[in-house]
This record gives structure tokens, C-alpha cells and sequence, in this order.
């Protein structure tokens, strides 16, 4: 019997009713944080056959360990695919993911030829890109993901071998079809990396949209409660699972025990965290919609959005936790002073959290880009990002109003 995705939320991973050790008299209902960097067997024999399975047979922790194991449990059952990599940020599984990604058929050795990437991407995964795969020699190019035409096009001319794109873009909320451009990739056998970070499993599960790779800051909504860093990366072909599993053993991203204990925990609340955060943003969106402070209010619940038809049918109704503002002013004095006014949102880096936050682009996420730069890719001086929090709607509202 398959159950829904709530339920599988709160159980997978742990406590097997089936398969639980023979003649241990219980199983934990929660699994234990494993603090052992290795693991001894009776024998010498049994240790080595340990070491030949390889996978998830239990030898020493840089190649996994039985709580970390348990979140990537979860993500494979929730996400669909053969197989996922716990790793210690969101930048390690990125980074593994688009190595594996690029493996070629036939092949076990990990090397992308050409990546074709959302211009709006998150910071340090476009700095990845330019400084560690770029300067290797590995093509990189930049693209709208959000017009079909573009990537067509950038497709036919380049013949990449990685896509890369997110679900929901940062800051500006920009919706990829994950179906059309999967389709568009795989005619010319390329591999799709999707960061799905800001949908979460509970909007969508790109795998089943086609996409070859979902991957994952787990620092963000996964975890929820701002208190760890993590990531995780979910493959749908057995070749990528293994070539991503072998190559995080090698280098050693591997997320240590306690902080997959966090995560786990957190996965368990996802589906009543993100139900609760799209129904404050989207009430949050509403409200604020003609504001005489606002210029625009970004969210892809609001029929103003460019994408808000194909948010609608990819996300099953529903529109993602964050909410950017475009103040009437226009400028960085105005955005300063909002943000600096807000008394319950808390002016921090990051999103996906238990609590409301608010950050300004320029300082944080864009810092490196100058004023042009940001203009060319749509983040005007005076744009504000909010992750809405799980805390009652109008009070969040409320603060955000006195703060205009
Ligand atoms: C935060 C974030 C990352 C990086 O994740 P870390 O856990 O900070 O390494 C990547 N992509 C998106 C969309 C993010 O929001």
C-alpha cells in the first residue's frame, strides 16, 4: 500500500517494520544519532564482505552512516529515484550533482562537457560555476530558463550535456517548466539538475517531472528551524545515484550524524510547515497588492505573475512561502529603512524557516553583482525578499505594513 506524501514524510527512513535486526527484542520509533566514525563486525570476514557490498553496508562513516542514511531514505522514497547523497551544505550536493550529472553513458567517470544554466540562479551556485567548472574548462552558459524559445535554441547551438535550473528562482520567484524543459534536454541526451530548495517535495517532485537530478539545500524548508546546515541530492538513474554515492565517498561531503538527525526531524513537519507558509504568503500577497508603498508585489499565487498558470499546474495549487517586494521608492535608502523598521521578521540571510525573515538582495545574495548588473537581471535597488514564516499571518502582515 502506497501512502500519501504526509504520511510517508513522518515515516520513511526509520523504524522498518519489516527487516528490523533479527533477535533484537525493539526498534527505536526514532532513529539514533549514530556518533561512530567507523563499525566493527565479528569477524574479519564479515568486515570484508562489508567493504565489497559497498552502498550502504556499514564500513566507515566518511561512506555513510546509519542516521544519515535514514534522511536519504526518506528523500528517495518521497522523491522517487534509485538512490540519494546526504551531504554537509546545499552548495556539496550541487556541486556533486552537476559532476554526476555529467557522466556519460557507459562511463563511471564524472566529467560535464557543457552546463547550461538559469541565469537567476542562487549566488554561489553561479560563482561554482564560473570559477570551479568554468576555469576547468568545462562550457558554461547562461540562459532565461523561463522562455522555452531561449532554451531551444541554446540547446540545438550548444549541445550540452548538463541543464541546470530552479524550481522557484531567488529573489525574483521565476517558474520553471521542469516537464518542457526535461523533454527539450533529454532529445539531445542531456541530463537535468533541478534545485528544487524553494519548491520542496511538498509543491513538487521534479523526478517524476522528468528531471534526472532534484537537489537540495537542506538548510532551508527541509530542515525548517534555522539551526543546521545540509544538503541532499535525489537521482533517478542508477548510474548518476552511483557515480554521485562514489564520488561523495572519495571527496567526503558526507553529513556528520547529528546534523542528519535535525534534518530528519524536520522533514517529519514539511508538509504541515509549507501548508501553513503558502497560505500566510499567499494571504500576505493579497493584502499587500496595491499598496500605495509597493511598486509590485512578486508571488507566483497572484495572477499578476508572468508564470502564475504554470506555478498553478506544476505545484498543484499551490505557490511557494517566499514574497518579494518591489517598493515604490525604488531605492536602497527605502529598503534599508523598511527592513530596518520590521520588529517580527528577522533581517537574516537564508529562508525556508519556522520564523518570517527578510533579506535585501544587493548586501546579501547579489553583493557581488554592481547596480547595472542587478538591473540586467531584473533586481531593482529597491526589491525586498521575505521567507514567510509559520507565525499567525496577521501579525506578520501587520509588521510588514507599519514597516512601509
Ligand atoms: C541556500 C541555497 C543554496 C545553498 O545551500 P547551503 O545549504 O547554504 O549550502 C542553494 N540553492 C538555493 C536555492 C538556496 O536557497
Amino acid at each position: 500500500m502506497t501512502h500519501h506524501l504526509t504520511t510517508r514524510l513522518v515515516h520513511a527512513g526509520e523504524h522498518p517494520r519489516a527487516g528490523a535486526p533479527a533477535g533484537n527484542a525493539y526498534t527505536p520509533t526514532s532513529m539514533p544519532i549514530h556518533a561512530s566514525s567507523t563499525f566493527f563486525y565479528n569477524t574479519a570476514e564479515e568486515l570484508d564482505a562489508a567493504f565489497e557490498r559497498g552502498g550502504d553496508a556499514m564500513n566507515y562513516a566518511r561512506h555513510g552512516n546509519p542516521t544519515t542514511n535514514a534522511l536519504e531514505a526518506v528523500m528517495v522514497d518521497i522523491e522517487g529515484g534509485r538512490g540519494a547523497v546526504a551531504t554537509a551544505s546545499g552548495m556539496s550536493a550541487l556541486y556533486l550533482a552537476l559532476l554526476a550529472a555529467g557522466t556519460p553513458r557507459g562511463a563511471t567517470e564524472p566529467h560535464p562537457r557543457h552546463i547550461l544554466a538559469s541565469s537567476d540562479l542562487y549566488g554561489a551556485t553561479t560563482k561554482i560555476l564560473k570559477t570551479m567548472f568554468a576555469a576547468q574548462g568545462v562550457g558554461v552558459t547562461f540562459c532565461d530558463m523561463t522562455r522555452l524559445d531561449e532554451v531551444q535554441s541554446k540547446i540545438d547551438a550548444l549541445e550540452p550535456d548538463v541543464l541546470l535550473l530552479e524550481a522557484i528562482s531567488n529573489p525574483l520567484l521565476k517558474v520553471a517548466d521542469i516537464s518542457a524543459i526535461s523533454q527539450m534536454a533529454h532529445e539531445v541526451d542531456a541530463r537535468v539538475v533541478v534545485d528544487a530548495t524553494m519548491a520542496t517535495p511538498v509543491l513538487c517532485q521534479p523526478l517524476a517531472l522528468g528531471a534526472d537530478i532534484s537537489a537540495h539545500s537542506a538548510t532551508k524548508y527541509l530542515a525548517g528551524h534555522g539551526d543546521v546546515i545540509g544538503g541532499v541530492l535525489v537521482a533517478k538513474g542508477g548510474l548518476v545515484a552511483d557515480t554521485a554515492h562514489a564520488y561523495a565517498a572519495l571527496i567526503g561531503p558526507t553529513l556528520g550524524p547529528f546534523e542528519a538527525k535535525l534534518i530528519t526531524r524536520g522533514v517529519k513537519t514539511l508538509a504541515l510547515r509549507m501548508e501553513r507558509q503558502c497560505a500566510n504568503a499567499l494571504k500576505i500577497a493579497q493584502a499587500l497588492n496595491g499598496h500605495s508603498a509597493i511598486k509590485q508585489v512578486i508571488y507566483p499565487g497572484l495572477p499578476s505573475h508572468p508564470q502564475h498558470a504554470l506555478a498553478a499546474r506544476q505545484f498543484g495549487g499551490k505557490s511557494g512561502g517566499m514574497i518579494s517586494l518591489e517598493l515604490a521608492a525604488g531605492t536602497r535608502e527605502a529598503a534599508i529603512a523598511c527592513m530596518n523598521k520590521l520588529k517580527l521578521a528577522l533581517p537574516a540571510t537564508s529562508l525556508g524557516d519556522i520564523y518570517t525573515l527578510v533579506t535585501y538582495p544587493p548586501i546579501s545574495s547579489h553583493r557581488e553583482l554592481d547596480a547595472e548588473q542587478r538591473r540586467n537581471v531584473g533586481i531593482g535597488d529597491g526589491l525586498l525578499r521575505f521567507s514567510i514564516g509559520i507565525e499567525d499571518a496577521d501579525d506578520i502582515l501587520a509588521d510588514i505594513v507599519q514597516a512601509l
